[in-house]
C-alpha cells in the first residue's frame, strides 16, 4: 500500500524552486493582519502591504516569479500597486527582495534596505541565494537607522537592526490604529532562520562566526518590545495561515499581546539547542 503519511516537508531551497518555477502551487489569497496591514505574499514567504492615507508601503517583495501574485493580491484588496511609495526590504536574501527591481520600476517607490546587506547586491551576490533565478539589480535609496522611524501618512514604522540571520537583518514595528483610534503595534522579526548562522554555513560562505552571537543578542534586544500583533516573514514560523478565518479581513485572530515574547523565547531556545549540537 502506498505511503499515506503526510508529505515530506520541503527544504528552503526546494521551496524557493517551487515558488519560482510553479508559483501557482504557493498562491494565496491576501488577508488582513492589523487594521491597515495586509499579507500579500505566498504560502511560504511573505510580503506585507501597509495602507496609509498617503499611499502604500510594501515590506518585502518575495521572488521575481511571484510578482504577478503580489500585484494580484494588492488588487484583490482594492488597492493599486502603483500607489506603493516605499519598499522596505527586511534583509538581503532573494526570497525577500527578488521582485524589488520590477516593483521599484513600475511604481517609482523608494527602496529601503539595511546598509550592512548592501554588499549582497555587489561583491557578494552569492549570499543572495538566487539559485540562478531572475534578480534585477536595484539601487538603495535609504538605509535604516534605529533612531529614524519611517513615516508615511498616519503610519510609522520603527526599525531595529537585528543582525544574525544576515549582518543587516532589520526588524520592524508598525504603529497602526483602527477607525476608533485604538492603537496597535504590529511586530515583524526581520529574519529569524537559523540555517544561515550554523557554523558550517558561516565557514562555507566565509562570514564571521560572530553572527551567531549577534543573532542571539538581537533576540534579547527584541524580546521586551511591546507587540500586540506578531507576524512573520515566513508565515509558518507563527502558524499564521491556520489563524486566517472565513472573513479574510478580520484581523482579530492575530491579536495576541503574549505571542511576540513567546516566539522570541522559542527562538532563543532553538538557538541554544543548535549551539549545543555544534
Ligand atoms: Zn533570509
Amino acid at each position: 500500500m502506498a505511503n499515506t503519511s503526510k508529505e515530506r516537508a520541503l527544504t528552503p531551497p526546494e521551496r524557493l524552486t517551487q515558488g519560482c518555477e510553479r508559483p501557482w502551487e504557493v498562491a494565496l489569497a491576501p488577508f488582513r493582519v492589523a487594521p491597515n496591514v495586509y499579507y500579500v505574499g505566498n504560502s511560504w514567504v511573505g510580503g506585507y502591504l501597509i495602507r496609509t492615507d498617503e499611499g502604500l508601503i510594501l515590506i518585502d517583495t518575495t521572488m521575481h516569479a511571484q510578482l504577478y501574485l503580489v500585484f494580484e493580491s494588492i488588487r484583490q484588496l482594492g488597492f493599486d500597486p502603483r500607489d506603493i511609495k516605499l519598499i522596505l526590504v527586511s534583509h538581503g536574501h532573494y526570497d525577500h527582495l527578488g521582485a524589488v527591481r520590477p516593483i521599484a520600476e513600475y511604481t517609482g517607490a523608494k527602496v529601503y534596505m539595511p546598509k550592512e546587506d548592501e554588499v549582497f547586491l555587489t561583491e557578494r551576490k552569492d549570499l543572495l541565494h538566487t539559485m540562478g533565478y531572475a534578480c534585477g539589480d536595484f539601487a538603495i535609496d535609504e538605509y535604516y537607522a534605529d533612531n529614524k522611524p519611517i513615516t508615511l501618512g498616519h503610519v510609522t514604522v520603527h526599525t531595529v537592526h537585528s543582525p544574525g540571520h544576515t549582518p543587516g537583518t532589520t526588524s520592524m514595528f508598525i504603529e497602526d490604529r483602527d477607525e476608533d483610534g485604538k492603537t496597535y503595534v504590529c511586530g515583524l522579526h526581520g529574519g529569524i532562520g537559523l540555517i544561515t548562522v550554523m557554523e558550517d554555513y558561516l565557514e562555507e560562505t566565509e562570514q564571521p562566526k560572530s553572527l551567531q552571537t549577534d543573532y542571539v543578542n538581537s533576540l534579547y534586544k527584541l524580546k521586551s518590545r511591546k507587540v500586540d500583533i506578531a507576524v512573520a516573514l515566513h508565515p509558518a514560523h507563527l502558524g499564521m495561515l491556520e489563524k486566517v478565518g472565513a472573513d479574510r479581513l478580520d484581523y482579530t485572530p492575530f491579536y495576541d499581546p503574549s505571542a511576540w515574547e513567546a516566539f522570541i523565547d522559542d527562538r532563543i531556545r532553538m538557538f541554544e539547542e543548535m549551539i549545543a549540537a555544534q
